[in-house]
C-alpha cells in the first residue's frame, strides 16, 4: 500500500527499552510529573509526517497534531535541517541585543499580514497576554487610561496564565485560584445586543478566536467579524484576535481573518509558528502598538535563536505557492468523508463543523468525546477532545489523501467500537 511506504519503519521494543534511562518509562506513569493531564498511556519514541511510532513499536495515525502545533508534520526535513544548523551556530543571546533571526521572521509576518510590529514570546497564552497589555498601552498613551476593560466570548480559551483564564472566563478553570483577575466583559457567542450592552466608556478592546478552538470548533460566521471591526472602528475599540490555533494555515487561509476580509488591529499567534518548537507572536499595527516602547514589555527567550530558525522554516513552507489551496482541498475531502460518517452514524454524531483542518464533530448527547477520542486511540488515530461535546480532527496540514482515507476509516472503526458499547 502506497500509504505505508513512507511509514516510519517501527524499531523493536527492546531497542527503546535499551536507550531508555528507567523502565518506568515503558511501565506506569510514574508519580512525579504534575498530574494536572488525564493522559493517554502511551508514550511516542519518534514520529515521520501524519504518523507517530510508540515505544511498543505501535503506529499511530496523528490528527491531534499536538493540539494543533505540528502543522508539517514531525520531523519534517526543512524544519529539522534549520533546527539542526542552527544548533551548532548559536541557541540564545537574550533580548538585550539584536536577533537577526527576530527581524527577517517579523518582516516576513509584516509582508504577509496587516502587522507593522511583532513581538516575540514562547507560547499562546503569552502571546494572548502580549495582545491584551498591547491593547491597554495603547488607551494609556491615547491619555484615555480608564479603558483597559475588554470584552471576551463565552466558551473562549486564551490559555492557563492567571489573566488570560479569566478572559476565556471558563469556571472549570478558574475554580480554586482565588478572584478572577478583573478587566474582563463575558458576552454569549454569537449574543449581538449583549455585546452592545457590554461596552462602555471603560472598553478598550474586543478579543475573540475566529473559530473557537478548544471551544468545539466553533466558527464566527464572517459577517459577525465585519461587524466587530466596524463596531470596533465607531466607539474607538481596538479589535484583537486569538489566531493561536487557527493561524498559520490551519483553516485554508494563512490566517482564519482573511476569509471575512477584515485586520485586526493585534493578533496572538503561537501554536503552528514553530511547528512544534516552542515560539509565540504578538502581531499589531503600529498604532496600536504604540504604548509599547523600551521597557514596557519583555521576555527571557522569546525569539530566540532556535525558534527563530523554525519559524522561518515554517514559514517558507506555508508561503509555497498552492500550500494553502491544498488545505482547503482536503478539507473538503475530510468535510465529504465526515458527512458521510455522519449519515451512517446518526445516532453519534450530530454535527460536522469548523473550518479548514480545524474539524469538530459534535457528538450527540449521549457520547463523551473522551469515549470516542478514547476508541480512535484504540484504532491507532490520534484526535482530542474539546468544549460543547466535541471531539476534534487537527491534522498536519500536508497529510497525504491516502492517509486522509485511512483516517477515515480507522474514525469508522472507533464509532463502530462506540456505537456497540452504547447499544
Ligand atoms: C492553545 C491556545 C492558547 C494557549 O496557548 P498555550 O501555548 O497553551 O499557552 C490560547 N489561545 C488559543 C485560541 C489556543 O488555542
Amino acid at each position: 500500500m502506497e500509504m505505508t511506504s513512507s511509514v516510519p519503519q517501527p524499531r523493536t521494543a527492546a531497542a527503546d527499552t535499551a536507550s531508555a534511562t528507567s523502565n518506568d518509562i515503558l511501565g506506569a506513569a510514574p508519580a512525579t510529573v504534575m498530574p494536572t493531564y488525564a493522559r493517554q498511556d502511551v508514550v511516542f519514541a519518534r514520529g515521520e509526517g501524519s504518523w507517530l511510532v510508540s515505544t511498543e513499536g505501535e503506529r499511530y495515525l496523528d490528527l491531534a497534531s499536538g493540539v494543533a502545533v505540528n502543522v508539517l508534520g514531525h520531523a519534517h526535513p526543512h524544519l529539522a535541517a534549520a533546527l539542526k544548523a542552527q544548533a551548532d551556530l548559536l541557541w540564545h543571546t537574550s533580548n538585550l541585543y539584536r536577533v537577526e533571526g527576530q527581524e527577517r521572521v517579523a518582516e516576513r509576518l509584516g509582508r504577509m499580514t496587516f502587522a507593522e510590529r511583532v513581538f516575540f514570546c514562547n507560547s499562546g497564552a503569552e502571546a494572548c497576554e502580549g495582545a491584551i497589555k498591547t491593547a491597554r498601552r495603547y488607551h494609556y498613551v491615547n491619555g484615555k487610561p480608564e479603558r483597559w476593560r475588554i470584552v471576551t466570548f463565552t466558551g473562549a480559551f486564551h490559555g492557563r496564565t492567571v489573566t488570560t483564564l479569566a478572559a476565556g472566563g471558563n469556571p472549570k478553570y478558574l475554580e480554586g485560584f482565588g478572584p478572577p483577575a478583573d478587566g474582563f466583559d463575558h458576552v454569549p457567542f454569537g449574543d449581538h445586543a449583549a455585546l452592545e450592552a457590554a461596552i462602555g466608556p471603560q472598553t478598550a478592546a474586543i478579543m475573540i478566536e475566529p473559530v473557537q478552538g478548544e471551544g468545539g470548533a466553533r466558527v464566527v460566521p464572517d459577517q459577525c467579524l465585519k461587524g466587530l471591526r466596524d463596531l470596533c472602528d465607531e466607539r474607538g475599540l481596538l479589535l484583537i484576535l486569538d489566531e493561536v490555533q487557527t493561524g498559520l494555515g490551519r483553516t485554508g487561509r494563512l490566517f482564519a481573518h482573511e476569509w471575512a476580509g477584515i485586520e485586526p488591529d493585534i493578533m496572538a499567534v503561537a501554536k503552528g509558528l514553530g511547528g512544534g518548537f516552542p515560539v509565540g507572536a504578538v502581531l499589531a499595527t503600529a498604532e496600536a502598538s504604540k504604548g509599547m516602547t523600551a521597557g514596557t514589555h519583555g521576555s527571557t527567550f522569546g525569539g530566540n535563536m532556535l525558534a527563530m530558525a523554525v519559524a522561518n522554516a515554517v514559514l517558507d513552507v506555508v508561503s509555497e505557492p498552492g500550500f494553502l489551496t491544498d488545505v482547503e482541498r482536503k478539507a473538503l475531502r475530510f468535510k465529504q468523508s465526515l458527512e458521510g460518517l455522519k449519515d451512517q452514524f446518526p445516532d453519534l454524531i450530530a454535527e460536522v463543523r469548523g473550518r479548514g483542518l480545524l474539524i469538530g464533530l459534535r457528538l450527540a448527547p449521549s457520547v463523551l468525546p473522551a469515549t470516542l477520542v478514547k476508541a480512535a486511540l484504540d484504532e491507532r488515530l490520534l484526535a482530542v477532545g474539546a468544549g460543547d461535546n466535541v471531539m476534534r480532527l487537527l491534522p498536519p496540514l500536508n497529510i497525504s489523501d491516502d492517509e486522509i482515507a485511512e483516517a477515515m476509516s480507522r474514525l469508522a472503526q472507533a464509532l463502530a467500537r462506540v456505537k456497540k458499547t452504547t447499544g
